[in-house]
């Protein structure tokens, strides 16, 4: 498979997490917990961290959440959890930072949105004292342009710019224009103030898929910062995951992209830690990165009229899942794990030979057997009710053969 050449940044410490084109595509998330609830935030930030998220972003929207992000910290830090707490900044974040400096000095990255900083305005230097607090405690910064809260004087002037012109063009390219030259002119601003070239990463989010690609092009084409993708509200369910996973996935393959989230919307009451594995999912599908073994499963058909199959593909996957937060530690490299459970002859014993680790059920009227292939080769064959756990017997058993430190020749331990 040919590599995917990332475009060349520099490299931005966030805490003991580094972002640019030489270390891979880091994945982070976002809190919905009120953040002056210490002990709820604590709770979802350990969670989003187990689940895989390397960065977590914390809303600061106000003095009761500003001053709860030091114990959030330290709290997290009493845990062993040392995942990187990003403040999220809106409209009072100059004085918040100001007010609060136990909380610039605790947080590892600050969020700038400049469309509501009052960027450029003579009468107004939010952004450069948000700025300034960053120099001064040596924190770097994203500077996170959204077109739901694009600069207006930025937009309204370009608008103007483009109406005098002899042939106009059409209004989406000004705005996408502008959200690319709101988050440049703002690095450039905040280089000004003092903050080094390699302390900035830059973001334009926008809610649709050709819009993103679009002007995530043209900003990775004129500058050389680290750049955060998302699509940003992209949705609930299948809508967000698709309409993500579409506008994420050329930019990657492009090589643009350093860091990522997925701003999937919950259900009520649902697990945020959804978007952390749609963004594990996104980079390990596009051979990027990998988090966890893969399980290939065909999507049945009439040839399989039992919901068995199904059945063990979603418990083989809850296995997996279960497992990966020990196994990460014990067993390294388990995360390249190939899986295949098949619903029938057809393409089972083919598709079982391309993994690790296959099972092949068998179909509506196919003898009830089900031959396991272990590195293409046949194995076993199991028959009865106990498939589902001595295939999991064998997967242990493959695990630890393979990635445990005994492995040395790599073969299964006979399981039968
Ligand atoms: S492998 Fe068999 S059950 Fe699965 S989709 Fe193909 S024909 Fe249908």
């Amino acid at each position: 498979m040919p590599e995917i050449q990332r475009r060349k940044t520099p490299t931005v410490k966030i805490g003991q997490v580094r972002v640019g084109w030489e270390v891979p595509v880091v994945v982070q998330s976002m809190t919905n917990t009120d953040t002056a609830d210490v002990p709820a935030t604590i709770e979802q930030v350990a969670a989003l961290a187990m689940a895989g998220s390397e960065i977590v972003r914390v809303t600061v929207n106000n003095e009761d959440a500003a001053a709860a992000v030091p114990y959030i910290v330290e709290g997290l830090d009493k845990r062993g959890i040392r995942v990187p707490i990003v403040g999220d900044f809106h409209y009072n974040g100059h004085l918040l930072l100001k007010k609060y400096p136990e909380t610039a000095k605790a947080l590892a990255k600050y969020r700038i949105n400049p469309g509501n900083v009052s960027i450029g305005r003579k009468d107004d230097d939010n952004f450069r004292t948000m700025v300034e607090c960053a120099v001064e405690n040596q924190k770097p910064v994203r500077i996170g342009v959204n077109w739901g809260s694009l600069d207006q004087s930025l937009l309204t002037r370009m608008m103007d710019e483009n109406n005098h012109l002899a042939e106009p063009r059409p209004a989406r390219d000004v705005m996408m224009e502008a959200m690319v030259v709101s988050a440049l002119e703002s690095a450039k601003a905040a280089e000004r103030y003092g903050l080094g070239h390699d302390m900035i990463i830059l973001s334009a989010k926008v809610s649709g898929v050709r819009d993103l690609i679009d002007v995530y092009t043209s900003l990775a084409a004129r500058c050389d910062y680290p750049l955060h993708l998302g699509l940003t509200e992209a949705g609930m369910g299948t809508k967000g995951l698709i309409a993500s996973t579409a506008g994420l996935a050329p930019l990657l393959l492009a090589g643009i992209g350093d860091t990522i989230r997925v701003s999937l919307t919950p259900k009520p009451g649902g697990d945020r830690t959804e978007e952390v594995h749609a963004a594990q999912q996104i980079l390990q599908s596009l051979s990027l990165r990998s988090f966890m073994p893969q399980v290939t499963s065909c999507p049945g058909c009439g040839r399989t009229t039992s919901t068995y199959f199904q059945e063990l593909a979603e418990q083989i996957q809850g296995y997996l899942r279960t497992s990966m937060p020990e196994w990460r530690k014990k067993y390294p490299g388990v995360e390249d794990l190939k899986l295949a459970v098949m619903g029938c002859v057809v393409n089972g014993p083919g598709e079982s030979k391309h993994a690790n680790l296959g099972i092949s059920l068998p179909g509506t009227f196919e003898e009830p057997k089900a031959p396991v292939y272990v590195d293409g080769k046949l194995h076993t064959t199991l028959r009865g009710d106990t498939i589902v756990a001595e295939f999991k017997q064998i997967l242990d058993k493959y695990v630890e053969s393979h990635y445990g430190q005994g492995a040395k020749s790599g073969e299964l331990v006979a399981a039968h």
